[in-house]
């Protein structure tokens, strides 16, 4: 063996390598790091309206009559703090008139289900790091409450989705801080294929893959050489992909991460559904949403992003699940547009070496 560990980093050489996601590897991702390979939206400072009030916002305070009536108000009366209305435009809505349809090949299902809109906070342009641990707290509590009703209040709803989109790169329409909820009448896709691939996995190790993998990343370091050369060809560290950690919760960086400064947080304890999660972990994991987003804020100017929470689904297919399945929320901030081949093939393609973006994301300096 030979040569310098110290000398070689993964930041001083291009990286070119299909990363194989393990938990959905139909999801995997091509790392390329060398520059001008798809149009970027360069980590220039969007606009950020900031504002606190908006005369014409059907959002703000004092503007109620303009959302329909709220189905939550917390607190009650007209200095709330959070509130969920109908989505004027729902994508699922409660209509059961149409039937699922099978013609041939083009087969639907009837588009039932519930929209709502988070208003998140009174405050129009306030953006989650700039909120209190208090608040945060508040908001991961009502969208506990709403999911827990949605999946009790008909047998129907087979999932609840809890997502932001923030920013107009990030679609959201809107600039008033808020998240949605939508119930559908079937699981996603991408959330079946990882119930499905975790539970593979299980079998095969009786381990959680997504437990695994924090373990990794807190405890995995070693070096590969190359058995001719001697050279070392790489280096994992520990906690190369970890960004932040508080008593309960982790944030860590995908070594496959789809794209640049996507961060996914996790409970370090295994729990297969956030509506386990206790209050007091709610808390812990508001400070630790806050400080991530602080991150990433910093970093990326003003960031713009979608986030979405992962939590087993409801049903009694799923409770088979428990053990090998791990709630988790992703959050994809959107720095580049997806291009003809990422969309053609599948594959994505990051150009910031996740390992590289997890230490920019891990040496910002917070305020206390
Ligand atoms: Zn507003
Ligand atoms: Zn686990
Ligand atoms: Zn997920």
């Amino acid at each position: 063996m030979s040569g310098q560990p110290d000398k070689i980093t993964n930041q001083a050489k291009i990286v070119r390598e299909i990363r194989v996601n393990p938990i959905v590897p139909s999801e995997s991702v091509l790392v390329a790091t060398a520059r001008s390979m798809r149009p970027k939206k360069e980590e220039t400072p969007s606009p950020h309206d900031s504002s606190p009030h908006v005369e014409t916002c059907p959002f703000c305070r004092g503007n109620e009559a303009m959302t329909p009536s709220p189905i939550s108000q917390v607190p009650e009366g007209s200095d709330w703090q959070v509130r969920i209305v109908e989505n004027l435009y729902p994508v699922l809505d409660d209509d059961r008139e149409d039937p699922d349809l099978a013609f041939g090949l083009q087969q639907t299902i009837n588009g039932y289900g519930r929209h709502l809109v988070v208003i998140d906070h009174s405050c129009h342009g306030i953006r989650i790091h700039e909120m209190t641990k208090e608040h945060i707290t508040l908001l991961l509590s009502i969208y506990q409450d709403r999911m827990e009703k949605l999946y009790h209040s008909d047998n129907l709803l087979r999932y609840v989705l809890v997502f932001k989109n923030f920013g107009p790169a990030a679609g959201a329409s809107i600039s008033h801080t808020h998240s949605q909820i939508i119930a559908m009448p079937v699981v996603p896709d991408n959330v079946q294929a990882e119930v499905r691939n975790s539970a593979v996995f299980y079998q095969t190790v009786q381990r959680c893959i997504f437990c695994s993998l924090i373990d990794e990343a807190l405890n995995f370091e070693t070096t590969i050489y190359n058995k001719e050369s001697g050279a070392i060809q790489r280096r994992i560290d520990v906690g190369q992909f970890v960004i932040e950690r508080s008593r309960r919760f982790i944030t860590i960086k995908p070594f496959a991460s789809r794209f640049e400064w996507e961060v996914h947080i996790l409970p370090l304890k295994h729990s297969p559904d956030f509506l386990e999660t206790s209050p007091e972990d709610l808390a812990d994991l508001a400070s630790l949403f806050r400080k991530t987003m602080a991150r990433l804020n910093t970093v990326l100017g003003s960031a713009q992003y979608n986030f979405f929470f992962h939590s087993l689904p409801h049903g009694p297919e799923y409770t088979g699940s428990s053990r090998s399945f791990h709630w988790h929320i992703e959050i994809c901030p959107r720095t580049s547009i997806p291009t003809g081949f990422e969309m053609g093939s599948g594959l994505f393609v990051n150009t910031i070496c996740p390992e590289d973006a997890a230490e920019r994301l891990r040496n910002v300096v917070l305020p206390d």
